[in-house]
């Protein structure tokens, strides 16, 4: 699948799962614009990396996207684009009724909100030059929940309904929504965890994936950056020109159970 003359923005790509699927967008070809809250060398520096390794333009544009000006404010900046993908997302686990209204605002903010106003400022370009991809990175807590993560289940199921919604507005015009919904993905914050529930549960790295950490993805394997990415690329591809309004589990049979 090659995707040149196709800009790509993904939001909060400077780690993990947004710079998985930044890099598949590029290594297919795309324009890519990287995005975070922070404007260091280093986040400049990724981009310009990214573009040298797959030979396309690529660039970083700082937003924060717990702001809907910021929101709107990037994609003007970017140019518009054809391929926008909303990843950006934080997480914090509280019973409800101790759960900081200050988080619940700014899950709701960053991980579902923001999603509303980068398509907002998106689709018309898109409608005007009849092709367009919006592909909205939830989770199988979009599908299903877990207690102490309200804020979050709210917010991603919000953005599978979002996902609906803008796919209906936009049927038979060259334009696609989709959800996808990662299970657990291996990224350096979730490799972070591990020496630590290592300790606390006392068992080997491989014990306390498969044990604890991956105790509801009956694959009892991690889903993978890169396959995240693939993900995004194939809806992207012509074969997915019909697939809209749907939520993709890439969750080890997660929502299976
Ligand atoms: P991560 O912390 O590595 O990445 C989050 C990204 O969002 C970072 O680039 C961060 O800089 C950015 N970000 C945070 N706040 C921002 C803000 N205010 N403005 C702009 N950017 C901001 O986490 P991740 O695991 O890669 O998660 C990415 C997305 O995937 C999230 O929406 C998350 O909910 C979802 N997800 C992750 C998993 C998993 O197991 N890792 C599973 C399902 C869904």
């Amino acid at each position: 699948m090659r995707l040149e003359g196709k800009r790509a923005i993904v939001t909060g790509s400077n780690s993990g799962i947004g710079l998985g699927v930044a890099e598949e967008l590029a290594r297919a070809g795309a324009e890519v614009v990287i995005n975070s809250f922070t404007d260091r060398e280093e986040d400049h520096a990724l981009a310009a990396r990214i573009g040298a390794e797959h030979g396309v333009k690529a660039r970083y544009i700082a937003a924060d996207m717990s702001k809907g000006e910021d929101c709107r404010a990037l994609v003007e900046k970017a140019g518009g684009c054809d391929i926008l993908v909303n990843n950006a997302g934080i997480q914090f686990v509280s019973p409800v009724e101790s759960f900081p209204v200050e988080k619940w605002n700014a899950i709701l903010a960053i991980n579902l909100s923001s999603a509303f106003h980068t398509a907002a400022a998106a689709l018309p370009g898109m409608r005007d030059r009849g092709w367009g991809r919006v592909v909205n990175i939830a989770s199988a807590h979009g599908l299903t929940a877990s207690p102490f993560k309200s804020a979050y289940v709210a917010a991603k199921h919000g953005v599978v309904g979002l996902t609906k919604t803008v796919a209906l507005e936009c049927a038979g015009q060259g334009i696609t929504a989709n959800a996808i919904c990662p299970g657990y993905v291996l990224t350096p914050l979730v490799e972070a965890q591990i020496p630590d529930q290592m300790k606390v549960h006392n068992m080997d790295r491989d014990t306390v994936i498969r044990e604890v950490m991956l105790e509801r993805q009956p694959s009892r394997q991690f889903a993978t950056t890169e396959q995240i990415g693939g993900t995004v690329v194939w809806l992207c591809s012509p074969y997915a020109d019909q697939v809209t309004g749907t939520a993709i589990s890439v969750d080890g049979g997660w929502t299976a159970l």
